[in-house]
């Protein structure tokens, strides 16, 4: 596995692959799970090339989030990722995707006014900007994103169509633990009692679908209730618990689920202690 620090070398490089295999790339944060692995898996299937960043974009953490103490395991990642067979890692610092001149930033409207987009504001123009000028340096044919992250991937899909990229944005499922709890570096912030107390939160997911499913005429607001009084008991300091389509984003509150709403998912964000989680589920997907 080649790994490359320098955008320029990394951009001449995969220009050169490029001539005779399509790429596929998977960015990230670093301190690889099963998640990412997944994700990097996916990536093998889809392109005969693979390239996999590690890079904590200090352009899309808010003041007093987790930059600084966001775990850092480049040793215990690259092995990860040469074990599953990645053709190149690019780790660039800092300085090297944001020189003392730079001087831009993207914007993707619409889809980031709710939910993410309020409780970190900011933070979507700081993925849209990465994920561009990655998009650029990588050369990629395909790009694979989590549903962990499900507004994300919206945003990038929308953005990837806005500005005509020629490259496919692939959503890829959420990888979970035994107990549901969606893989997260945060994760490991979480104390013995507050990991096992996380449990409600895909427990809770669940249980919505499963209402939505049986009872479609209920009125939402009805079904979120209880949904959040059992996670407050938890000791969960919820930012949101919502119901929106996946089409727009947009909450959806005034209404029953029987009304049609596109693509129904169930979005959650909450800390438990001073670790911040998110989740998300579709509530049409049959129950598993
Ligand atoms: P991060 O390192 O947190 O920026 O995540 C990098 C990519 O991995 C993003 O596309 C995430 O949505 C994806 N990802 C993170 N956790 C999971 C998970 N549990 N299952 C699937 N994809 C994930």
């Amino acid at each position: 596995m080649l790994t490359l620090p320098s955008p320029e070398v990394v951009q001449e490089t995969a220009l050169r692959w490029k001539r005779e295999a399509k790429i596929a790339f998977v960015p990230t944060m670093g301190c690889l799970h099963e998640g990412h692995l997944s994700l990097v898996r996916r990536a093998k299937e889809l392109a005969p090339k693979v390239i996999v960043s590690i890079f904590v974009n200090p352009l899309q953490f808010g003041q007093g989030e987790d930059f600084e103490k966001y775990p850092r395991t480049l040793d215990a990642d690259a092995e990860k990722l040469e074990a599953e067979g990645v053709d190149m890692l690019f780790v660039p610092t800092k300085d090297d995707l944001y020189p003392p001149h730079f001087s831009s930033r993207l914007q993707v409207t619409g889809l980031t006014d709710s939910l993410e987009g309020v409780f970190r504001p900011g933070h979507f123009d700081g993925v849209a900007t990465v994920c561009l000028k990655l998009f650029q340096i990588t050369q990629s044919d395909f790009a694979i994103f989590g549903e962990k992250d499900f507004q994300q991937l919206r945003v990038i899909q929308q953005l990837t169509a806005d500005m005509n990229l020629p490259l496919l944005i692939v959503g890829h499922p959420t990888v979970r633990e035994q107990d549901g709890l969606a893989m997260s570096s945060r994760n490991r912030y979480l104390s013995p009692e507050e990991r096992e107390r996380a449990g409600k939160l895909p427990q809770v997911l669940r249980e919505i679908r499963s209402t939505f499913q049986t009872h479609p005429e209920f009125p939402i607001g009805e079904i979120l209730k209880p949904a959040r009084k059992t996670l407050e008991a938890a000791g969960f300091k919820l930012d949101y618990l919502t119901i929106a389509s996946a089409r727009d984003m947009k909450p959806v509150t005034d209404t029953t689920l029987a009304n049609y709403i596109h693509e129904p998912r169930i979005f959650v964000a909450g800390r438990l202690g001073s670790t911040r989680l998110i989740d998300n589920q579709s509530l049409e997907e049959v129950s598993s």
